[in-house]
C-alpha cells in the first residue's frame, strides 16, 4: 500500500475477522514449538490447558501487523471464534469437514477499470484444494479473471511476477512457516 498507492501507514486500518480462536484452536506441539521459535518475541501466542496446547492465531496475526508499524489503535480484532458460534458462522474444524461451506472475506481496490478492457485478476491462495475451486469457479462466472495458488511460496512468487487487483487467502499456509 505504501509502496505502490502512497498511502501513509498512520491512515491503515486493519481488520481481523471471526476465524477459530485460541479457545479451539488445539495445535500439535512440533507447530507450537515453530511458533515460539520463529515469533520469540511474541507473548502469550501459545496457551497450555488440561496437557493441550492451542494457538491464539488472532494475537500472531496482530502482532505482524503492528510490527509492520500499523497504529495499535487503527487494529480491530473482532474475537469471535467461529468455532464456538457455529450457529452463525461455518468452522470447517469445528464440523470435521463435514460443511460444505466456507467462509471468506475479501477487500480490494480495483484500478484498472480503464474503458472496462481489462478484467479484474484475483488471486485465491489455499491448501484446501476444493475451496480453491469454488472460489475459482463462482469467482469467474461473475467475470473475474482467477489464478490459483496452493501455499503462501507458491503465492509469493506469483504476486512477485504479476499484479493481482484482489488477494483472497487464508490465514495459515504451509511453506510460510519455514
Ligand atoms: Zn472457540
Amino acid at each position: 500500500m505504501n509502496n505502490r498507492y502512497g498511502s501513509n501507514i498512520d491512515n491503515i486500518l486493519v481488520g481481523i475477522g471471526p476465524s477459530i480462536g485460541p479457545c479451539c484452536y488445539e495445535i500439535g506441539r512440533d507447530l507450537a514449538h515453530q511458533f515460539t521459535n520463529k515469533y520469540e518475541n511474541y507473548n502469550h501466542i501459545i496457551i497450555e490447558r488440561d496437557n493441550k496446547v492451542y494457538l491464539d492465531l488472532w494475537k500472531v496475526n496482530y502482532l505482524q501487523i503492528r510490527d509492520k508499524g500499523v497504529k495499535d489503535r487503527n487494529i480491530i480484532v473482532t474475537k469471535i471464534c467461529t468455532s464456538c458460534h457455529n450457529d452463525k458462522f461455518y468452522s470447517y474444524r469445528k464440523e470435521k469437514g463435514g460443511t460444505k461451506h466456507r467462509m471468506i472475506a475479501a477487500i480490494g481496490l480495483i484500478s484498472n477499470l480503464e474503458g472496462g478492457k481489462m478484467s479484474t485478476k484475483i488471486l485465491v491462495v489455499d491448501d484446501e484444494h476444493s475451496i480453491v475451486e469454488l472460489l475459482k469457479y463462482n469467482l469467474e462466472n461473475s467475470g473475474y479473471e482467477v489464478k490459483e495458488a496452493y501455499d503462501g511460496e507458491e503465492a509469493l512468487n506469483m504476486v512477485s511476477q504479476e499484479r493481482f487487483d484482489l488477494i483472497i487467502l487464508d490465514l495459515m499456509l504451509p511453506k510460510l512457516m519455514e
